[in-house]
């Protein structure tokens, strides 16, 4: 008998699941809104223009080879990188002091992240919020960290649970790590204004909490690479400590690429300098160097001023359509006169709305409607179009009334 015999089947991941089940139904009105990738107006995966110029590019020069990349990854990419989540004009990146290492896409960089912080920081706690994207309990435990959570999610208004944040992260031992989502939080939609993100900082730095953001969204919640990015920002600017791990699966279309940075802010190019060696020591015996080809598809574009102006407004179009079908599916409840307050659709941000809808009700829409999405009614507005907005509706109507 063979030597695994005893190896039971292990279950589908939640969220890649859906997609699994989404593929096993033959009825023609099926709708996937489980997945978090960007779908066209007709239901199409996109690659974006610039993405297509930029490989054009690569493709016609013919000095490109295909030997090694360095361990940090493709250096003129992380220095792109990093102005783009810390600004042009960040004095951290002027003064030398943060250190960039391109990893495989946002997961890789949270690995990266959690693994050396697991090796070289003091405190091993990390939290994270209550709820977040399933795979960040995984990713941080399996780093080698201890993972808490921290209050988020208000359910009863769909909203920030601002006091609960607050008392949790008030009470956590001095030092310890807290996992931010940059914008567009996953899966609730919910983030702080500008003015609770000062609370946060102030709360954070005054405890010594090291924030560590995961930036999988710049620029798909607001339509602007700036916006997005502020709240990082802001730590960088108090002159404190941070990590950041940034994802070009969303903004660049580059899902399967797999491409990301991970920067880590110090406060001084010395310490900057060790820390880099140390990503080092982590990265070479994971996969010894990333790959060449989505990073260098980046490059061309941060780097070209005519592709990068033409990328913000692929990027806004992107934005705007998953705002449009916000707009159009609370409106659709309301003609529908649909039961219960459904505000929380188009004040929530990013791309999901986080429903509300009960497993239940979840279940109940996909066996009769065949809607698909994870059980804690987070459905994927990018997968949603003009077309298929009433479809929905009529069975969230069904399930609400
Ligand atoms: N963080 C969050 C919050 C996410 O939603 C995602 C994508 N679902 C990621 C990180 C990482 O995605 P990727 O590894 O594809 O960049």
């Amino acid at each position: 008998g063979s030597v695994f015999a005893h190896l039971v089947q292990a279950p589908e991941d939640p969220i890649l699941g859906v997609t699994v089940a989404y593929n096993k139904d033959p009825s023609p009105v099926k709708l996937n809104l489980g997945v978090g990738a960007y779908r066209t107006e007709e239901g199409k995966p996109l690659v974006l223009n610039v993405v297509r110029k930029a490989e054009q590019q690569l493709i016609n020069d013919r000095t490109r080879i295909k030997e090694y990349l360095p361990i940090v990854g493709l250096v003129e990419f992380n220095k792109l990188s990093a102005k783009l989540i810390l600004g042009a004009d960040s004095p951290a990146i002027r003064e030398n002091r943060v250190t960039t290492v391109e990893c495989l896409s946002g997961t890789g960089s949270l690995r990266v992240g959690g693994e050396f912080l697991a090796k070289h920081y003091h405190q091993k706690t990390i939290y994270i919020t209550q709820p977040t994207w399933g795979n960040h309990p995984k990713i941080f435990t399996l780093a080698g960290l201890t993972v808490k959570t921290y209050r988020y999610y208000d359910p009863s208004t769909r909203g920030l649970n601002f006091q609960g944040l607050l008392e949790d992260l008030g009470a956590a031992p001095p030092g310890s790590i807290v996992l931010l989502h940059a914008c567009a939080h996953n899966p609730t939609g919910v983030d702080p204004t500008i003015q609770q993100w000062e609370q946060i900082r102030q709360l954070m730095r005054s405890k010594g909490l090291m924030p560590f953001f995961d930036s999988a969204y710049q620029g798909f919640a607001s339509g602007s690479l700036d916006t997005d990015a502020k709240p990082i920002r802001m730590f960088v600017a108090d002159g404190g400590e941070c990590l950041v791990a940034q994802s070009y699966a969303k903004n660049m279309g580059l899902y399967g690429e797999r491409v990301g940075a991970l920067s880590i802010v110090c406060k001084s190019s010395d310490v900057a300098g060790r820390v880099e060696s140390q990503l080092k020591l982590v990265i070479r015996p994971m996969y010894s160097s990333p790959p060449i080809h989505g990073a260098s598809i980046v490059a061309v574009i941060l780097r070209d001023r005519n592709l990068f102006n033409e990328w913000t407004l692929e990027l806004k179009a992107m934005a705007d359509r998953i705002i449009s079908m916000r707009k159009q599916l609370f409106e659709a409840l309301r003609t529908r006169g649909t039961p219960g307050d459904w505000s929380h659709i188009i004040k929530q941000i990013g791309m999901f709305t986080f429903t509300g809808l009960n497993p239940a009700q979840v279940s109940y829409m996909t066996k009769e409607y065949h809607i698909y999405m994870t059980s804690d009614g987070r459905i994927s507005m990018a997968g949603l179009s003009s077309k298929t907005v009433p479809h929905l509706a009529d069975a969230i109507h069904a399930v609400a009334t």
